[in-house]
């Protein structure tokens, strides 16, 4: 794909642009899948997480490039944040890399091969992380890098940032914006979020830059009743009155939200589709009320797509009872929602309540919990954050260099499925635009959080190609 791409880009952009730094890195091997295997060798589970030994391996490296590594004391034995930094003549603000080090726990039963071993197999890397998010960080880092081993004179630092705590606990870039804010003070940055979506003959559909992140929130529903002898049933039976409670809100279905960068995202995904979907797609952003039940329906069949227009409803955990002849006193299920930007956990409250219609159901938020449930002051300034303008010179450097690492392809700004630590900050004002910075398939990115994850090889070369000129077009002296 890449030697196509290379092709395919017009040859005064060859000739003049700064591509031509990029090229004699990559053309003996892919550093960047080198890097990932060994990254996934560390094991960062969290809990605890352990991202210092992650961090550790890394220091080295970017100190023999010139980079400034100056260890953050870990807040905790098991976690640390490190932010190397290569230096710019100071001109201009810096811009970031942030990638979290941590990685969601394994079934390792459930695996083909030892997910901790960094193996490379018919093309791709496989390990827990390879695509959330350590295929990432090896994708940011060896583009950083790049900048040091090319000598590229910068206008402004790069800071590389491998974040702790991001898949729980509280050490993660809340604290780090809190404790070590000069650290991270920038003027932009990337991090997680939007997709480069491929077809099934491997061609790039689509790239979607996130500017916003859907808002994480557990809501606990609670039923009474009066606890009593099994064999004596009486009509207040907790169980049977969430049971029913339940029932209903899984016939019920919220309705599409739509913020600006959806409406763009689906209006740019309409050009790229065919019908009937391109209908559908326009349809949702431009259609009748008639014609928009309908496209919801159609495109609410793929569940990436349900999700970014709504608020969405997920029972996660339930309890009740504790013996097999005792009714109990009550009966609790956790429902996890992920809401649009803009909306807050008070109407969704009241909302529930009138879908389910019955006094007896007690609705409360829960914190603390798994689940992206954050405290009450976190959620309601997540909601009112504003998404990251797309006039940026960081944001459209990227989308120029995905159009150029994958011609044909639709570039559209994305409200990200789920929650990523980029509200430290985006609340502080700071713009970040989410990638994961890799061409992905469907059936790859169902991989992600589950059994066998795998990033292909290729994907990662230009992954890092697109993400390495981005840096050129931003933070290189003109
Ligand atoms: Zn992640």
């Amino acid at each position: 794909m890449r030697a196509n791409a290379v092709e395919s880009v017009p040859m005064t952009l060859r000739v003049c642009s700064l591509l031509c730094l990029a090229l004699p890195a990559f053309a003996q091997t892919n550093e960047t899948a080198k890097l990932l295997t060994e990254i996934i060798r560390i094991d960062t589970s969290n809990p605890p997480g352990k991202e210092g030994s992650l961090a550790e391996f890394l220091a080295p490296r970017f100190q023999a490039l010139g980079f400034e590594v100056d260890p953050l004391p870990p807040p905790h034995p098991a976690t640390a944040h490190s932010t190397p930094r290569w230096r710019g003549d100071g001109s201009r603000k810096p811009i970031l890399l942030a990638a979290h080090a941590d990685v969601v726990g394994v079934e390792r039963d459930k695996w083909s091969m030892d997910p901790f071993a960094g193996i490379i197999k018919d093309g791709y890397v496989f390990g827990r992380g390879a695509i959330d998010f350590k295929g990432g960080l090896a994708v940011f880092a060896e583009a950083a890098m790049m900048l040091a081993k090319n000598k590229v004179p910068l206008a402004r630092d790069v800071i590389f940032l491998s974040e702790a705590d991001e898949e729980g606990g509280r050490y993660n870039t809340e604290w780090l914006a809190q404790s070590h804010w000069d650290k991270m003070d920038c003027e932009f940055s990337l991090n997680e979020g939007g997709w480069i979506i491929q077809r099934p003959d491997g061609r790039v559909r689509y790239v979607s830059i996130s500017t916003a992140d859907k808002i994480g929130v557990s809501l606990v529903f609670t039923a009474k009743g009066k606890s009593t002898h099994s064999s004596m049933p009486l009509p207040d039976n907790a169980i049977f009155t969430l049971a029913k409670a339940l029932a209903k809100i899984a016939d019920y279905e919220t309705k599409p939200l739509l913020i600006p960068s959806t409406k763009e995202f689906f209006l740019t995904i309409a050009k790229t589709s065919e019908p009937p979907m391109s209908t559908y797609f326009s349809n949702l952003v431009n259609g009748t009320p008639e014609q928009v039940r309908e496209a919801d329906r159609e495109i609410s069949k793929d569940p990436l797509l349900h999700a970014i227009l709504r608020n969405t409803i997920a029972p996660v955990l339930m309890q009740a009872g504790f013996r097999g002849n005792v009714i109990p006193g009550s009966a609790q299920a956790t429902i996890n929602f992920r809401m649009i930007p803009g909306s807050n956990v008070a109407d969704l409250i009241g909302e529930m309540k009138r879908a389910i219609g019955d006094d007896r159901i007690e609705i409360t938020q829960v914190t603390g919990a798994s689940g992206g449930t954050r405290p009450p002051e976190v959620l309601e300034r997540m909601s009112k954050t504003p998404t990251s303008s797309e006039d940026t010179e960081l944001y459209r450097a990227l989308a120029k260099e995905a159009r150029t690492e994958y011609p044909g392809a639709a570039v559209t700004p994305y409200l990200f499925q789920a929650g990523t630590d980029s509200l430290a900050w985006r609340s502080r004002g700071v713009p970040v635009y989410g990638i994961y910075p890799y061409p992905i398939d469907a059936e790859d990115l169902s991989r992600m959080h589950g059994n066998d994850e795998r990033v292909r090889v290729e994907s990662l070369k230009t992954g890092t190609e697109m993400i390495y000129r981005t840096l050129l077009d931003v933070a290189s002296r003109k």
